[in-house]
């Protein structure tokens, strides 16, 4: 259960973001539906500034990451290679009362006393329902409780008067089996895959059976060798996009967390393995210890490489509004991992339900390309002259070595894979050979991030409350959101000090024009400046400017200067109008 503050203030962001327009629920007026939202005038501003600036980040500030759009709709075959339709699945039961669906890992544990039945009679028909039924009741409670229960489970498969049978008490410690909210008995769980299916083209049947994309990352896998080859990039290098992904949840819950339509910002990393590393470097550099590891260097191996990511992305989220403080590193312990995997690190976020999962930044070693490459039967090795170059030079016993071991770990890759043994020696062997002419399938690191779990992240660490009193020592409570300019979606609001002065709004309307071909701005010159700022505060406006008297010159000296108040400490400036672009710019860029 969570604290009542934590509800409260999730209550006060969910009805701020439908207020002002964030997010609205989607399909309101038809009674919504389930784990789907809406960005509102707000929310869509906010939105195209995170993935903007992510975008920025990733491709346009770096010379070795470009970019990808891909289908929603893709091969179904994509999803056998990547092990979507065989696992993609969440655990899911419902409560054999209420019919109510849980996701049966999700379920808060309880201990208590579970009370059994093995059927029950109508006493006036004699009718018998053999169906096997249990209540679990916390410690103390009596068991009539859990009668009252069990009478309605069987009165709602046909009995009138019902005498239970076979009644039977056990203690029980730390269940998931019993719905949390009356007791009831759930199903045995069941694996629910959480793929969308459709149909291309217009037979229904199973061949021609298609799924909304999950995640955006296996497109980049499908790509990279067009990519490769189209963009002149080297190893390392890497792949970015950003995109709709689709997850049918069995349980979407605390707002646009977990949603069933969302969008995904995702990096594919692509680096030479680390055999090849030492070919070509005599060595792969150890990391030195936590924290950045600097500029990247041609000996690093992997897990510099994930170092590297990891810190990235802690920056990424320090320069726009959530520093360190409010993050935590979750290192995935080895038998959490999937089996690719060499390490995964979840960044979580101190979300005001709990700190729960904004990104996971893994090492998924050669995995999804060896994947495409055997279900597609299109190799997905790289050609290294350097390496090729490097292998001729080395003396026979490290070249022994290196063979080996990149021999080792294809052949563990293919011998998981299901291949049978003799084919996977084959192929092992094949592609350790294959290392002396400078091919190698790369390896990956995936930094993968929600857009809309960021998107809330931001919106309840920017949330905050300022009590103010007037002259007349009335309080009120105001609410400001105290975005990073650069992710605000309104960067500026202009204001005429009057709305029923002319000269005042032409110029008002005159910087409004100059600023917001650069900039998001809002104009307002409704009521008083006091609610004008108010009502910005609420938009996490981080700069409101107001054209006064003195702009038009009623003081010669400040002519053509306006006044702009900072939302975090209410701070005010003169500033010259020639001067404010400029000035606002790097502020909100
Ligand atoms: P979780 O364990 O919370 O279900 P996951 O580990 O399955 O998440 P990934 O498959 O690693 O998530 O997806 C990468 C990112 O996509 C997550 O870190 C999260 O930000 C986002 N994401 C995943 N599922 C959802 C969802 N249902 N709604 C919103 N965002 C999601």
């Amino acid at each position: 259960m969570s604290d009542p503050k934590v509800n409260e203030l999730m209550e006060k962001v969910v009805s701020l973001c439908k207020r002002r327009g964030f997010i609205f629920p989607s399909s309101e007026i038809y009674g919504g539906i389930n784990g789907f939202w809406d960005y509102g005038p707000l929310g869509a501003e906010l939105k195209r500034n995170v993935k903007e600036l992510w975008w920025h980040s990733m491709t346009r500030h770096r010379e070795d990451v470009v970019g990808l759009e891909a289908t929603i709709i893709m091969h179904p075959q994509i999803w056998r290679a990547s092990g979507h339709v065989d696992t993609f699945s969440d655990p899911m039961s419902d409560c054999l009362l209420t019919r109510k669906r849980f996701r049966s890992d999700q379920i808060e544990p309880q201990s208590g006393t579970a009370y059994h039945y093995t059927g029950a009679q109508d006493a006036v028909s004699g009718k018998c329902v053999d169906e096997p039924y249990a209540v679990l009741l916390p410690a103390g409670k009596p068991p009539e409780s859990a009668r009252k229960i069990a009478n309605q489970f069987y009165q709602a498969r046909g009995l009138g008067q019902v005498e239970l049978q076979g009644e039977r008490a056990e203690k029980v410690e730390n269940s998931q089996r019993f719905n949390p909210d009356n007791g009831s008995l759930l199903t045995e769980p069941r694996p629910f895959n959480l793929m969308f299916k459709t149909y291309v083209g217009p037979v229904p049947d199973e061949d021609n059976v298609a799924y909304l994309r999950p995640e955006t990352a296996q497109a980049i896998f499908v790509q990279f060798k067009n990519v490769l080859d189209s963009s002149r990039q080297k190893m390392p290098f890497g792949i970015a996009q950003i995109g709709k992904a689709f997850r049918n949840e069995v349980t979407p819950r605390n707002f646009t967390f977990r949603s069933r339509e969302f969008e995904q910002m995702e990096l594919e990393f692509f680096i030479k393995p680390d055999e090849v590393v030492e070919a070509l470097c005599g060595t792969v550099a150890k990391p030195a210890g936590p924290g950045h590891p600097g500029e990247p260097r041609p000996d690093w191996g992997w897990q510099l490489w994930h170092q590297y990511w990891v810190e990235e992305r802690i920056r990424f989220y320090g320069e726009i509004g959530l520093p360190r403080e409010s993050l935590e590193e979750y290192w995935q312990k080895p038998e959490e991992l999937a089996h690719y995997a060499r390490a995964t690190v979840d960044l979580l976020f101190k979300f005001p339900f709990g700190t729960q999962e904004l990104e996971g930044i893994a090492a998924r070693s050669d995995f999804d390309l060896s994947q495409h490459e055997r279900f597609s039967g299109k190799s997905q090795a790289v050609f290294d002259e350097e390496l090729r170059t490097a292998w001729a030079k080395l003396a026979e016993e490290r070249r022994q070595a290196l063979w080996q071991r990149y021999h080792d770990a294809r052949h563990q890759y293919l011998t998981k894979a299901g291949v049978p043994a003799q084919q996977a020696e084959q192929d092992a062997r094949e592609d350790a050979d294959g290392l002396a002419r400078g091919q190698y399938i790369p390896h990956v690191i995936e930094p993968s991030a929600g857009v809309d779990r960021l998107i809330l992240g931001l919106l309840t660490h920017a949330y905050g409350e300022v009590t103010t009193t007037d002259a007349k020592g009335k309080t009120a409570t105001e609410v400001v959101l105290r975005f990073h300019p650069k992710v605000a979606p309104i960067k500026v609001g202009v204001f005429p000090l009057l709305k029923n002065k002319p000269e005042l709004v032409a110029k008002a309307r005159e910087v409004f024009g100059l600023l917001r071909s650069e900039m998001a701005v809002f104009y307002d010159e409704a009521g008083s400046i006091g609610r004008r700022y108010a009502r910005q505060d609420e938009a996490g406006t981080p700069f409101c400017v107001t054209i006064d008297f003195d702009t038009l010159g009623e003081t010669p000296e400040l002519k053509d200067t306006v006044t702009i108040r900072y939302r975090d400490d209410g701070r005010q400036e003169r500033l010259p109008i020639a001067g404010l672009k400029a000035h606002l710019l790097p502020l909100v860029r």
